[in-house]
């Protein structure tokens, strides 16, 4: 049996966010990954949007976490050349009844700590984007992109800098909580049985299928998952828009909006489809599915009438791992470490959807503090 210290169970942005973090204080870390790659789940299939934190219930996790995240992305971005860009973004009411939606959403931005925002009028819409059709519009101009994949790189780095080590093809099967440690199975070629001082559960929607596999840790503390695919639909044109362009926010998404990549092409979406859970994550369907785009062009066109026939075609598509079901209002993120648990050294991360990749360098600060006080 081998003793380790740190174990992180999935390689996306949070868990190697989570790693950098630990290994930077000087502690022996492992990061054990299922996939055959490093950020082939969530985060590398969503909107790269660096989120300013509007929408979040104030005092939620995710508000603070995002708006901590994004300060905290925005330096790293710069300190290790990570491509991105501060292009800005609209919220948009189509409608005179949504000018009143704009206003709520700029008095919870407030309450977030967000105090860039700016009303803009019709006219100004149109002066800064002529294609645009809208009543008025919130900007945001600390709302970005950034190239996700260079990002996770970059963690991976300077993790691996500091000693931690990346286990490919290498999935947690299961934990035992003992009086040594926590003990973890791994499947994959080489099967381990490994004894972890801490380990860090962010295997994103595979997280609650694997604590309900850790022995010793109650039911209670294992959400229910639920998935809520979102696809994309790449425009075949020139983008009209310089800046992000989002519809006024649905319930279990932010509703259909434009997101420019660091290339300036156009995409939109995601949508929202709620899946039955399949056995495994690994069996997702990520196809997206053509006919979905007819409902893409009436949301489109509210805002942007020009939309050719045509123009949209199929692209890719991310899933939500969300910990509340369809209807029932989102649930917050949840870092649930000792305190919460009381098994100690363990940490689990569930329902880290959107902004979980804005959030992740502040989700890591929350993980190791959360340790610390244990
Ligand atoms: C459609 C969509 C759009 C989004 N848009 C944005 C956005 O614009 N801005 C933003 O801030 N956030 C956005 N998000 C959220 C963001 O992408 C996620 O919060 C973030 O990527 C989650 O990262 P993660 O590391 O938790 O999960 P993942 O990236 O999925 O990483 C988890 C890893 O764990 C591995 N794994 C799973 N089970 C095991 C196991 N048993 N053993 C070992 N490894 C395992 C997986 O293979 C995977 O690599 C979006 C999400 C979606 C779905």
């Amino acid at each position: 049996m081998e003793h380790v210290d740190c174990v992180v169970i999935g390689a996306g942005v949070v868990g190697l966010a989570c790693a950098r973090a630990l290994a930077a204080a000087g502690r022996e870390v492992i990061v054990l990954e299922a996939g055959e790659r490093f950020g082939g789940g969530i985060s590398s299939r969503n909107s790269e949007v660096i989120h300013a934190g509007l929408y979040y219930p104030p005092g939620s996790l995710k508000a603070r976490l995002c708006v901590r995240g994004r300060e905290l992305l925005y330096a790293y971005c710069r300190e290790r050349s990570i491509a991105h860009r501060r292009c800005g973004k609209l919220v948009v009411a189509t409608s005179a009844a949504q000018i009143d939606e704009l206003e709520r959403i700029a008095a919870r931005a407030r309450a977030n700590g967000v105090d860039d925002l700016q009303f803009i009028d019709r006219a100004e819409a149109a002066r800064m984007e002529p294609q645009l059709n809208c009543e008025a519009a919130l900007l945001s101009p600390s709302t970005g992109i950034v190239d996700s994949h260079g990002l996770m790189l970059a963690l991976l780095g300077d993790a691996e800098a500091d000693g931690a080590i990346l286990a490919l093809n290498t999935p947690a099967l299961g934990a035992a909580v003992t009086a040594a440690g926590i003990e973890l199975r791994t499947g994959g070629e080489a099967p381990m049985r490994l004894v972890a001082r801490t380990v860090i559960n962010a295997a994103g929607l595979g997280a609650p299928a694997l604590a309900a596999r850790i022995e010793g840790l109650t039911t209670a503390h294992v959400p229910k998952a639920y998935f809520a695919k979102g696809s994309y639909f790449s425009l075949q044109a020139r983008a009209p828009f310089s800046r992000l362009v989002y519809p006024v926010p649905e319930t279990a998404g932010l509703g259909v909006h434009l997101t420019l990549d660091l290339q300036g092409r156009a995409r939109f979406g995601p949508d929202v489809e709620w899946l039955d859970l399949p056995a495994d994550a690994e069996a997702l369907d990520y196809r997206v599915d053509p006919a979905r785009a007819a409902a893409f062009y009436g949301e489109i066109r509210r805002y942007w009438p020009a939309l050719p026939d045509g123009a949209l075609a199929s692209d890719y598509s991310g899933v939500r791992p969300k910990i509340n079901a369809p209807g029932e209002a989102a649930a917050d993120f949840r870092i649930d470490g000792p305190q919460t648990h009381g098994v100690p050294g363990l940490v689990n991360l569930f329902g880290i959807e959107s902004p979980g990749l804005t959030a992740a360098l502040a989700i890591a600060e929350t993980v190791t503090e959360r340790l610390s006080a244990a």
